[in-house]
């Protein structure tokens, strides 16, 4: 028996004209649930429809089209999308990479120095950490990069906090502990100075959370900045794309799938689901008014539609795994790409910016230095991106350039002889997950109670260690995986483990583990709040 779950306020198309779907029984294996295979031997290939072609979602698709499954992939765009922006590659993205190397493409800049500016100008520049001899991590990061005004003694600051670090070893229970506090609360009771915090971790937070330290959680921060700087000075590293993602790696990617199989349905979204009601499985995902039988679903949406999905889908709504995740908070990015009609010389091609308002973080490249496309301009080109950015979505796109402007300027003071000449202004409002503290309890694994539907994305739980596009890319093969798992047909993908913890660290984290082991047999050791 299937009947229809509303997926979205588009219209619903009836689930009579769904085809019979084939009745299978599920039996558990571990923790998971495998469809049985079809009898009579040879398995007929099984359908998968995934929704979202972003990292997450290819990522899915790509394996599971090798593994010679019927994929479907939906796209809410004519191609495959990321969000908004120009992005950095860094150092530990090795199944990125791996994929870059399978596909043939040579999409990326050579590795490139950043900086960081605060309100009072530059504060630290960084150089390409693994030219340098390899330091214990994390001294190189402290060690390397100049940092014009900021004393030896406020760097020392930093020292108390890898305590917090040697603690946080990306467990559940880790995450759980150190979810309940803010990133600004943990570098305080660290006794982290002032100025270490708001000119290199604020602005470190501000790019790869997208959010003030105050409003992160410490365990979101925590990683973060282990996985891109302090396990391994080489990890802060980067490349970046030559062009736009979309362009340089997206659209030969999805071309070689194409070839492969894959059955791509552009500027279509699920609006709704058939549920076989026997075994709670979805057996078909409505478009409109097409109809497309499926044994199994990868969700790859990101945070945002998914949640205006369930808000949508009756269905949904009756299970709290994905109640809990309207819990979840996004963050509104504004980016703004200016043609200058004069050569400004911008000393790093990537430029990291604390708040000059306390309100939003910014970030802002020299494309004129990394867009072959831009490299013979006669001026210069910059994108400038700002996080947080829910006051700037109102304002027009004259006022966002002049904002960009006026913060380009207190950077880099060539800018002021400079005119833009031309602008082109992005809104994303709730572009990326706010990891806000008190969010971990609430987010979901790759795993649903609904035996066949498999979620992606990089906002999602899972251990593997990294974030952002390595996190979402990873977390699509894992979903391709899962699939593989739940139908008992196929070889797993293989997924590149991040770089294990020095030898120092690990003997740490030994260490304080058994220290935690032994904490916890005081008596009333849970008496008081943790
Ligand atoms: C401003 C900003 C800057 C960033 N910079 C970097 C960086 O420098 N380096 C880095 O590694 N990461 C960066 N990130 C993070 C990175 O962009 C994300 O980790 C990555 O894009 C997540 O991929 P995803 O596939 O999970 O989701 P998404 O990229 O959100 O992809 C989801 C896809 O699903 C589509 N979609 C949405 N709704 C539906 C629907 N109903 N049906 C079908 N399809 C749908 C969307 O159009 C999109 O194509 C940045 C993020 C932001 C917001």
């Amino acid at each position: 028996m299937c009947w229809c779950a509303a997926l979205s306020a588009a219209p619903v198309a009836g689930g009579q004209r769904t085809p019979p779907f084939s009745r299978r029984s599920h039996r558990r294996r571990g923790n998971s649930i495998r469809a049985e295979a079809p009898p009579g031997g040879e398995a007929q290939r099984k359908k998968v429809a995934v929704a979202g072609a972003g990292w997450a979602g290819l990522a899915a698709a790509h394996h599971l089209v090798k593994q010679g499954y019927e994929v479907t992939l939906f796209a809410a765009d004519s191609g495959p999308t990321e969000e908004v922006g120009l992005r950095g590659f860094w150092y530990p993205y090795r199944n990125i990479f791996s994929l870059v190397d399978e596909l043939g493409i040579s999409p990326f800049t050579g590795w490139t120095k950043a900086a960081y500016y605060s309100p009072q100008g530059l504060a630290v520049e960084f150089p390409v950490f693994h030219d340098q001899p390899r330091l214990p991590a994390p001294f190189g990061i402290f060690a390397y990069p100049e940092f014009p005004g900021l004393p030896l003694i406020d760097r020392l600051t930093s020292i108390p906090v890898l305590s917090a670090v040697i603690d946080f070893d990306n467990t559940d229970t880790a995450w759980r502990k150190y979810d309940t506090m803010t990133a600004r609360e943990l570098f305080k009771m660290f006794g982290c100075s002032q100025r270490l915090y708001k000119e290199v971790f604020e602005p470190a937070i501000w790019a790869s959370l997208f959010a003030p330290g105050e409003e992160c959680s410490a365990a979101a921060t925590v990683g973060m900045l282990y996985y891109y700087m302090l396990s391994h000075q080489e990890n802060s590293d980067f490349v970046l794309c030559r062009r736009e993602v979309e362009d340089k790696i997206f659209s030969p990617w999805l071309k070689s799938l194409e070839l492969k199989g894959l059955r791509f349905i552009a500027n279509t979204v699920p609006t709704s689901l058939t549920i076989n009601k026997d075994t709670e499985c979805i057996s078909g995902v409505i478009c409109g008014e097409e109809v497309y039988d499926t044994d199994a679903f990868v969700l790859a949406t990101g945070l945002s539609p998914l949640q205006s999905i369930i808000r949508n889908s009756p269905f949904l709504q009756s299970r709290q795994e994905f109640t809990d995740l309207l819990y979840l908070s996004t963050i509104d990015v504004v980016s703004v790409k200016l043609w200058f009609d004069k050569k400004v010389t911008i000393p790093k091609a990537a430029n990291i910016c604390s708040s000059f308002d306390d309100l939003s973080g910014w970030i802002f490249f020299d494309l004129t230095s990394v867009y072959d496309d831009y490299c013979d301009e006669p001026g210069t080109v910059v994108e400038a991106e700002f996080y947080n950015a829910s006051h700037l979505l109102p304002l027009n796109d004259q006022q966002i350039s002049t904002e960009a402007s006026g913060r380009l300027i207190n950077c880099i003071r060539d800018f002021e002889g400079a005119t833009v000449i031309q602008q082109c202004v992005r809104r994303s409002p709730r572009s990326a997950m706010h990891f806000l503290p008190g969010s971990y309890k609430h987010t979901v694994r790759g795993t649903t109670s609904i035996p066949n539907l498999f979620i992606a994305g990089d906002w999602i739980v899972n251990r593997h260690g990294s974030f952002s596009k390595e996190k979402a890319y990873v977390t699509g093969l894992e979903a391709a995986n899962m699939t593989v798992d739940y139908f008992g047909n196929g070889d797993f993908a293989k997924i590149i483990a991040v770089e294990g913890d020095e030898p120092h660290i690990e003997t740490l984290r030994d260490l304080n583990r058994r220290a935690n082991e032994l904490k916890t047999q005081i008596p009333f050791s849970d008496f008081f709040l943790q």
